[in-house]
């Protein structure tokens, strides 16, 4: 048996003993060094995100842990090696995969959501995963809840290849969460200037993340501020890291003419948005979407990490043992920290 949370249906999440997995041939068994909590996590566990959600599943798609079963077709994977995990599994056959937009395969599946994810001690990666590249090992040992970071960061990066920044680019990051932390990051690392918009108590962290200006205005106020920074001229680009309706319309005011606004958030279902079409016309901006992330943006993730090319450790404030589920998931809640590492305990 192992302990794992359990999500049974919207708003009954609940950490229990349940059998530890088996795995067929062509299959592999990790055993979980560490899972990362997202806001994602607590919108399955509410219930206002249910699309691809299984009843019953393991919670938990930011991973990261050891393989400690190697299917006996297997080739390629031994026991004993350190894994990252990409939680998405593609068909490779649809037209987006074909097109090389896995992320938005007809039939995506995620781990976390239809497979059992990393809020267990053991996790089973099914053949599926393995077919389409969903394990990575990193070039040298990482600490685990810092390699479990591969997953959001992925995600930035696929949002980065939609609106690259380069060097002397001014970039707005609106919401400081982790997400909008790591942007700050990756923007800086890249040679960009950052002005970073969000919560008071988490401008310090997005300065320690490389960002070189943070505001906590809104409204007309930020795109006065913005216009301040910019010589009149307003930011090469926005990233909406947060998925707040009133910073659609100020965005497009606060980037200069010919300039993209990523939609990088998910916003809350049902939401709509009133914007001047004509700033989009006359000034040719660029809205762009990004989603998930493909499995090239995984492995770069990962080499990234553990290379130490980018520094997420002060996003990991806290850990909790799996045991303390409840309280983990208060933490993250509560906004206590950035992110919140759960690992594993033994079952008794
Ligand atoms: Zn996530
Ligand atoms: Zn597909």
């Amino acid at each position: 048996m192992m302990n794992a949370a359990v999500l049974h249906k919207p708003g009954h999440l609940s950490l229990e003993s349940v059998p530890r997995p088996t795995i067929d041939a062509d299959e592999l068994l990790i055993a979980v060094e560490a899972n990362t909590i997202c806001g994602t996590d607590l919108r399955l566990m509410d219930g206002t995100k249910t699309a691809g959600v299984r009843p019953g599943v393991i919670l938990g798609h930011e991973f990261a842990g050891r393989i400690v079963e190697v299917g006996a077709t297997v080739q390629g994977w031994s026991v004993g090696e350190q894994v990252s995990i990409s939680p998405a599994v593609v068909c490779g056959q649809c037209p987006p995969c074909q097109r090389g937009q896995e992320n938005m395969c007809d039939s995506l599946r995620l781990f976390g959501y239809e497979f059992d994810g990393g809020l267990a001690e053991y996790v089973r990666i099914p053949a599926d995963a393995m077919t389409h590249g969903c394990v990575v090992a990193p070039p040298q040992e990482v600490p685990a809840p810092l390699l479990a970071l591969a997953e959001p960061l992925s995600c930035c990066l696929n949002g980065l290849r939609r609106t690259p920044v380069e060097s002397g680019m001014t970039v707005l990051v609106i919401g400081t969460g982790p997400i909008g932390l790591m942007h700050c990051a990756l923007a800086a690392h890249a040679g960009a200037r950052v002005i970073a918009c969000g919560r008071p108590g988490r401008l310090a962290p997005a300065r320690a993340m490389g960002a070189a200006v943070t505001t906590e205005l809104s409204g007309e106020a930020l795109r006065d501020f913005v216009l301040e920074e910019t010589g009149g001229q307003g930011v090469d680009l926005v990233i909406l890291a947060v998925g707040a309706s009133e910073s659609i319309a100020v965005s497009i005011e606060c980037v200069r003419s010919g300039g993209a606004i990523n939609f990088f958030a998910g916003f809350p279902k049902g939401i709509l948005s009133s914007i001047d079409p004509n700033l989009i016309h006359y000034r040719e901006i660029s809205l762009v979407g990004s989603a998930n992330a493909r499995f090239e943006d995984h492995r770069q993730a990962v080499q990234m990490i553990a290379e130490g090319q980018i520094d997420l450790s002060p996003l990991l404030t806290h850990t909790f043992p799996l045991n303390q589920l409840d309280e983990a998931v208060g933490a993250v809640r509560e906004r206590l920290g950035l992110k919140v590492a759960l690992v594993p305990t033994a079952h008794d």
